[in-house]
């Protein structure tokens, strides 16, 4: 079973070895930024790299502020503190997500509600957000978004661009606006993904990236606010221990956090920034090999929806139930081409069972059936 699937992918990486999910590539000026940290001592805290990520990555992404992290779940804590996430307030978010999505809301004391996802973008659906909402919230006289039954506050909205396919934001950030929900974006999977022509995580309040070694660019940990300067600056602040600016004195006017990127990451990001369009470029030609590959089988490979571009971060098929995406799991992995199901649902987990939530018949549609294919850039050369 799934012969040519496995046949296809061993091809496109021309090996018979282990083929991972994603593993990063370092075919550029990785070694030797890294080298000019070691040779500088500037390896920590401090140091030019940092700045010229920052830059660099506005110039890509066209947000007025990048402000980078020590990983993307930091960014996140950082993004909804920013977005005035206090404790007791909820924060809506999809069930279909990575835990990290959860996990930074929970660290602002605030708790997530569960809406269901679009079957065409994976992500947050604008059309069960509303309906949700008019169930269940008002909107005070101060402009505050309530839960009817208990009053309590929801403060924003945070739709994840699942495996690099953009949400519906414009609809997301209309209703997010008519209901006076903050809208943040964990666009951790999405760099190079863009929504009508422009990047994904620069259309809400704030949006964050992540530079885990399994992204599409690594720092080998590493995250991103994207930002207006103002929020930015903020942001900035907050990361590197709330430290009032002074030439020797230490005043700290809050509690801060120590998220800052060291150096010695920014000089890795600097290097495998400069080589994300042909990255791109790349995963966009093994995405359509895995389309033609699957056209006409009962595998349904997962396009980019329309109006979009997507990273294609990590391929994605949806098989036709539950026994056949066991079947392809089970094939695949014990022939050593990693394959992996979607993750289970957020509102199963023992920390967010309890959380409030939609109806959510999309997600555990999607769940019993996503399998993620190897995505890792293949070697030049091959295929
Ligand atoms: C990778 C990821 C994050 C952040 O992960 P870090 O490992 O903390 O950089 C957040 N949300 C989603 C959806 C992710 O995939």
């Amino acid at each position: 079973m799934f012969d040519s699937l496995v046949r296809f992918v061993r091809d496109q990486y021309g090996t018979n070895d282990f083929i991972p999910l994603h593993a990063p590539v370092f075919s550029g000026n990785e070694q030797k930024y890294v080298a000019e940290t070691i040779e500088s001592t500037f390896v920590s805290s401090v140091g030019a790299f940092v700045d010229r990520f920052e830059h660099d990555m506005q110039a890509y992404t066209g947000s007025p502020r990048a402000v980078a992290t020590v990983n993307g779940t930091a960014a996140l804590h950082i993004a909804l503190m920013l977005a005035g996430v206090k404790p007791g307030d909820l924060v809506i978010t999809q069930s279909l997500t990575f835990v990290a999505t959860c996990n930074a809301i929970a660290y602002c004391g605030a708790e997530p509600v569960f809406v269901d996802v679009d079957r065409d973008t994976l992500g947050l659906s604008p059309v069960a957000l509303e309906a949700w909402l008019e169930a269940e919230a008002y909107v005070d006289a101060d402009g505050h978004c309530r839960l009817k039954r208990d009053e309590r506050v929801l403060r924003a909205c945070l739709p994840m661009h699942t495996f690099g396919h953009p949400v519906a934001l414009d609809a997301l950030l209309d209703v997010s606006k008519r209901w006076g929900l903050a809208l943040v974006e964990d666009a951790a999977e999405s760099l190079g993904s863009t929504y009508k022509g422009r990047h994904t995580g620069t259309f809400g309040l704030i949006g964050t990236l992540s530079f885990n070694g399994n992204k599409v660019i690594t720092t080998g940990g590493g995250g991103m606010l994207l930002t207006s300067e103002a929020l930015g600056a903020r942001a900035k602040y907050l990361t590197t221990t709330a430290k009032q600016p002074h030439p020797y004195e230490f005043v700290h006017s809050e509690i801060g956090y120590n998220y800052r990127l060291p150096n010695i990451n920014a000089a890795l990001g600097c290097a495998q920034l400069e080589q994300l369009e042909t990255f791109l470029a790349a995963k966009r030609d093994l995405a359509m090999g895995y389309a033609d590959e699957l056209a006409g089988g009962d595998l349904q490979f997962v396009f980019e929806p329309e109006g979009c571009r997507s990273n294609y971060w990590l391929n994605a098929v949806a098989c036709q139930d539950l026994a056949q995406r066991d079947a392809l799991l089970k094939a695949t992995n014990e022939r050593g081409v990693m394959t992996r199901p979607i993750w289970t649902l957020m509102n199963r987990l023992p920390a967010y069972q309890h959380c409030l939530k939609g109806d959510l018949s999309t997600a555990e549609w999607l769940e019993a059936r996503i399998v993620n294919l190897p995505s890792s850039v293949p070697p030049l050369g091959c295929t």
